[in-house]
C-alpha cells in the first residue's frame, strides 16, 4: 500500500503528515521533498465505511463479551467504536485524495 503522490514532484506524501491532517483538517499537508502544500480529502464512502465497520465490529465485541448489565454494554460499545475508528483510520492515508493548494 502506498500513500498518495505529490502532484508536483510525484514524491509519496508522508503517512504521518496525512494522518495528522485527517484529525486536524485545517492544516495543509506539505510535501517533504518539494515543499508544496496539499489539501487532503477523504472520499465520503471511506468515512462511511469506517464508521459502519467500527459499529459492526463493536457489536460483535459486545455480543462476544455477553455482558449482563446494559450500562456495561453501552460502555463497551462506545469504547469499542472509539478504539476501532482510531485503528481503522490508520489505513485511511492510503485511500485519501490530495490536491495542490
Ligand atoms: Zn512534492
Amino acid at each position: 500500500m502506498k500513500t498518495p503522490k505529490c502532484n508536483s514532484c510525484n514524491h509519496h506524501l508522508e503517512w504521518k503528515k496525512i494522518y495528522t491532517s485527517l484529525w486536524f483538517p485545517q492544516k495543509s499537508t506539505q510535501c517533504s521533498k518539494c515543499k508544496s502544500n496539499h489539501e487532503i480529502t477523504t472520499p465520503l464512502f471511506i468515512s462511511i465505511l469506517t464508521i459502519m465497520l467500527a459499529g459492526q465490529l463493536a457489536l460483535v465485541i459486545k455480543n462476544f463479551l455477553s455482558l449482563s448489565s446494559i450500562f456495561m454494554g453501552v460502555v463497551v460499545l462506545i469504547t469499542s467504536i472509539f478504539v476501532l475508528i482510531l485503528l481503522i483510520s490508520l489505513f485511511i492515508p492510503y485511500f485519501v485524495k490530495c490536491s495542490l493548494v
